[in-house]
C-alpha cells in the first residue's frame, strides 16, 4: 500500500519546528524522525496525519552535551551514530553496547533514539535502556520545556504522555560512575528482530543506581526492586534460580510458560553476564 497524501515539512531548527507543531490547523500533525517506525504505519495507512513535521535536521537534537550529573543525548541522535562512537561521551557505555543490537544496520543509519522512545513499542530497545538507567525524556513544545522519567512519560504499549504539540528534544541519562556496571541480554530468533524477551541490570554503586528491569512485556518495562537491592547487596550470592524465577514470575502474570522462560532466562543471562562472565 502507498500512504494517504499529506503535506511534509521540514523545518531548519528546533525554534521553526515546535512553529510548525504549534499550528494544529491543519489537522492531525505528526512527528517525523527516521521514518523507520512511521514510514511503514504511514504506507499501512495505521497513520493518516494531514502534516508531518520531519525533525531529523535539527543541529540542536543532534548533540551530546554534559549537564553535571547528566548526559543529554538528542533526540535526532541515530542508532548507528551510538554504534559508531561518533559522540566521545557514549563511547564505551550501555548505549554503545546495545545500538548494534537494534535491527539492520540500514534501519540503525536513520532510526532515532528519539524516535524509538516516541514509538514505545515495549519491545524496543532503546525504551528497557531508558527504563534501566533510570532517564528522563525532555519534552518541548512552543509552550516550554517538560522533563518526565520514563514511567511518567511512558503510559502503556505505543502510548505516552506526549502532546500533540510536543517532540522529545533530548533523552537524560545519569552520568555513571567509575565503578559502575550493566547487562544487556535480548532473546530474539534472528539478529535484527525486537526482542521476545529482554533485561537490562545497571549498577552503580557511586549513584546508589540497582536497576534490574525485564523489557519485552505487554506494557512498559518492569523494574525488578527486591532482587535489585539483593544483588546489588549480595552480588553473585543473590543470583540463586529461585530467587530468579520468582522475580521473572512477580512481574509476568498471565504470562504463557514458554514466554515466562525467556523472560527468565533474559533475566539470567544478563545478570550472568555481570556477575559470572558466563552465558548459563
Ligand atoms: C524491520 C525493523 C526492525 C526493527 N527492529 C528493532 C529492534 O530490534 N529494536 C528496536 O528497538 N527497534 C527496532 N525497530 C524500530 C527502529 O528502531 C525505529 O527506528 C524506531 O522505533 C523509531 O525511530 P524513528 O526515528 O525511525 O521514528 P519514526 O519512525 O520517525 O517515528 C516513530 C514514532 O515516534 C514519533 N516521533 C519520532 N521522533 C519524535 C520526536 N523527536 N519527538 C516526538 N515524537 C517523535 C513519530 O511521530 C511516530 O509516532 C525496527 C524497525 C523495523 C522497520
Amino acid at each position: 500500500m502507498k500512504a494517504a497524501i499529506f503535506d511534509y515539512v521540514r523545518p531548519k531548527n528546533l525554534t521553526a519546528g515546535l512553529e510548525a507543531l504549534s499550528d494544529q490547523s491543519a489537522g492531525i500533525v505528526k512527528v517525523m524522525g527516521g521514518s523507520q517506525s512511521l514510514g511503514p504505519m504511514l504506507n499501512l495507512r495505521l497513520a493518516r496525519p494531514n502534516k508531518v513535521v520531519d525533525v531529523s535536521g535539527f543541529p540542536e537534537m543532534q548533540q551530546v552535551v554534559e549537564d553535571g550529573n547528566w548526559l543529554v543525548v538528542g533526540a535526532s541522535i541515530t542508532h548507528s551514530q551510538i554504534e559508531d562512537g561518533i559522540f566521545p561521551q557514549l563511547r564505551g557505555s550501555l548505549l554503545s553496547e546495545v545500538a548494534p543490537q537494534i535491527a539492520y544496520r540500514a534501519i540503525r543509519n536513520r532510526g532515532t533514539i528519539g524516535g524509538s522512545l516516541a514509538h514505545a513499542d515495549p519491545a524496543a530497545d532503546w525504551v528497557l535502556v531508558a527504563f534501566a538507567l533510570g532517564a528522563e525524556v525532555e519534552l518541548q513544545s512552543s509552550r516550554g520545556k517538560r522533563r518526565l522519567s520514563m514511567p511518567e512519560f511512558m503510559l502503556g504499549a505505543y502510548t505516552t504522555a506526549l502532546a500533540e504539540d510536543e517532540l522529545i528534544s533530548a533523552v537524560r541519562l545519569p552520568r555513571l560512575g567509575q565503578r559502575a556496571v550493566w547487562g544487556y541480554h535480548k532473546l530474539c530468533r534472528k539478529t535484527g528482530e525486537f526482542a521476545e524477551a529482554s533485561c537490562c541490570a545497571v549498577f552503580d554503586p557511586d549513584r546508589g543506581l540497582a536497576r534490574i528491569v525485564l523489557g519485552a512485556l505487554d506494557g512498559p518495562p518492569s523494574l525488578l526492586g527486591e532482587l535489585s537491592v539483593d544483588v546489588a547487596k549480595r552480588g553473585v550470592e543473590a543470583l540463586g534460580e529461585e530467587a530468579l524465577v520468582n522475580a521473572a514470575t512477580s512481574v509476568t502474570p498471565g504470562k504463557d510458560p514458554v514466554d515466562r522462560q525467556l523472560c527468565i532466562t533474559a533475566l539470567r543471562r544478563c545478570l550472568h553476564s555481570i556477575f559470572k562472565e558466563s552465558k548459563a
